[in-house]
């Protein structure tokens, strides 16, 4: 990530949202972003992931400029490379929840993606659920589909906007071992960013937004 910017425009104003971010981060790392609310994590998460173009600088990816990129060009990277789990799990509500974990394997054109996606399920412990619609499960259970949709494409970095944030602690603890265990097990490179400090010491490195900026870039006492 160099001199990265992004400022909104909306009712005639501008928004400077995130000023002159540098860092990089390492392969098969585990990180976490921290800062106050509004401090552009979300955002600074989203340019990363290539959901959305920065205004200034570049965000390299395996090598590729996701900011010279049209969303066509970053919507294949993404689908190739890149998992994400929204704060707000952004499901798609007409389909269920086998269907919703079904769609990064058929956008990668896979096979036997109906029997795969029902083991990713039944990783989350849902594959009792999986003809379910988002509406008819919980925030949890919809946090965690949309765990195993992240995982589904086998991503070489995930993003997890609060990944625990709206789950109770057993559920928490859960979804926490299943990100780690992909980060140990599968080399994932993981970027989360939370609120939860406990979970944020788990990682190796902190990254901490305050205002836009860049405030903190510490190793935690896992890395040490
Ligand atoms: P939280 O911890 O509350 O989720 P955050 O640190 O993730 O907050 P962002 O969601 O990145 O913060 O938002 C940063 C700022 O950018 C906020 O002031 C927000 O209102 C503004 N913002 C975000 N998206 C837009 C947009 N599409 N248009 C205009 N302003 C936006």
């Amino acid at each position: 990530i160099t001199n990265l910017s992004k400022t909104y425009k909306s009712a005639g104003k501008t928004l400077s949202v995130l000023d002159d971010i540098n860092f990089n981060i390492e392969t098969g790392s585990a990180n976490a972003i921290v800062g106050p609310s509004g401090s552009g994590k979300t955002t600074l998460l989203g340019l990363c992931a290539g959901l959305d173009r920065a205004t200034l600088g570049s965000v390299v990816l395996n090598g590729v400029n996701l900011n010279n990129l049209s969303e066509d060009k970053r919507a294949q990277v993404r689908n190739q490379f890149v998992g994400f789990i929204f704060q707000n799990f952004q499901l798609l509500p007409t389909l269920t929840a086998l269907e919703n974990v079904m769609v990064p394997l058929e956008l990668r054109g896979e096979k036997n993606i109906r029997a795969r996606a029902l083991d990713l399920l039944d990783k989350v412990g849902l594959a009792s659920r999986g003809h379910h619609y988002p509406t008819q499960l919980s925030g949890g259970e919809q946090q965690r589909v949309s765990i195993a949709r992240a995982f589904s494409n086998a991503p070489k970095i995930l993003f997890a906007d609060e990944p625990t944030g709206n789950l109770d602690a057993e559920t928490g603890e859960k979804v926490q071992k299943l990100l780690f265990d992909l980060n140990k097990d599968a080399g994932t490179t993981l970027i989360l960013v939370t609120h939860d400090l406990e979970l944020a010491g788990k990682t190796q490195r902190i990254l901490r937004i305050k205002g836009g900026k860049l405030v903190a870039d510490e190793k935690t006492a896992i890395a040490q």
